[in-house]
């Protein structure tokens, strides 16, 4: 077959011949252009012996591209109907390899993984694991807090989501989309938008826009003390975002004049917002409620 499975024709062909319908409560919206593609696939900079854990390859739009450009994949996917689509439709010999040795698909719930045990024995542990998804809607956030929260160091994220995430992953303080989930993230990854793709670069077209993230560890991490302290703070901080932080921190600190002082001694105005709140900031104040 001379088409890659992302042309909407082969796509149709594919979707008609073993599925039928594309199942919504699974996110599934596939690729169908080869330029998208490509670009994500230049912005996770993958080449030839790269080793990507994917999450959701659907049909393999994006895998199969992965593996001529001489990458292994790992997969994750829960829809039972496509390990044979796969196994049918990527190519089969890729260079002078089978893709058996290539491609390895674990038809698992990605939330449910424990990535060092299932990417150990087809993966060199030594050298470096990109990610690269096009992930399902419904699970976004989830899917980022696990990737961000497992013990394997990536060395980048490329990841496909509704572009409003995106904008939140990327802004900056005293922007309306700058929440706990920003915070969380940049707290770990510097946060690049590589990529814009819209609706139409799909088939089924979804009802909003995509964009596409790249997420790196950041050399010099912050120091967040107890995580989980600091999370539960954040998101205290941000629980009436139309509040003052003063506000917000009743819960934490009864005393008004105590929380007054506690912001002054941020060199933050006793009216300021959350969404005004640096990272560091956050992370001083966090230490403070300890
Ligand atoms: N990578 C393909 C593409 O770009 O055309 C498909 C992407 S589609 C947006 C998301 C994929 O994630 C679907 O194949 C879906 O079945 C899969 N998926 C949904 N929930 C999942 C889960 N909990 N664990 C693993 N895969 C999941």
């Amino acid at each position: 077959n001379n088409l890659p499975i992302c042309d909407p024709i082969r796509t149709k062909a594919i979707m008609n011949r073993y599925l039928g319908f594309a199942k919504k409560n699974l996110g599934q919206n596939f690729l169908i252009s080869l330029s998208k593609i490509n670009d994500i696939l230049d912005a996770a900079d993958i080449k030839a012996d790269d080793q990507v854990l994917e999450i959701g390859p659907g049909i393999g739009s994006l895998t199969e591209q992965m593996l001529l450009r001489g990458a292994k994949v790992l997969a994750y996917e829960i829809d039972q109907d496509l390990p044979e689509i796969l196994h049918n439709e990527l190519p089969q010999k890729i260079g002078d390899k089978h893709l058996d040795d290539v491609f390895k698909l674990v038809m698992k719930d990605v939330l449910k993984a424990d990535f060092a045990t299932d990417i150990g024995d087809f993966f060199n542990l030594t050298k470096p694991v990109k990610v690269v998804a096009n992930l399902p809607y419904y699970i976004t956030t989830p899917i980022i807090f696990a990737l961000a929260k497992s013990d394997l160091d990536f060395e980048s994220l490329t990841l496909m989501m509704q572009k409003e995430v995106a904008d939140r992953l990327a802004a900056n303080s005293g922007n309306k989309d700058y929440g706990p989930l920003t915070i969380f993230v940049q707290t770990k990854f510097s946060v690049k938008l590589a990529v814009q793709v819209d609706r139409t670069n799909f088939n089924p077209s979804p009802k909003v826009d995509s964009s596409v993230v790249v997420l790196k560890p950041l050399v010099e991490k912050f120091n967040l003390g107890d995580e989980k302290h600091f999370e539960h703070v954040i998101k205290m901080c941000f629980s009436q975002r139309r509040k003052t932080l003063n506000n917000n921190l009743k819960p934490l600190v009864k005393d008004k004049q105590e929380r007054s002082d506690l912001i002054a001694s941020l060199d933050l105005p006793d009216k300021v917002r959350p969404e005004q709140v640096t990272i560091e900031q956050f992370i001083t104040l966090a230490n403070k409620l300890k």
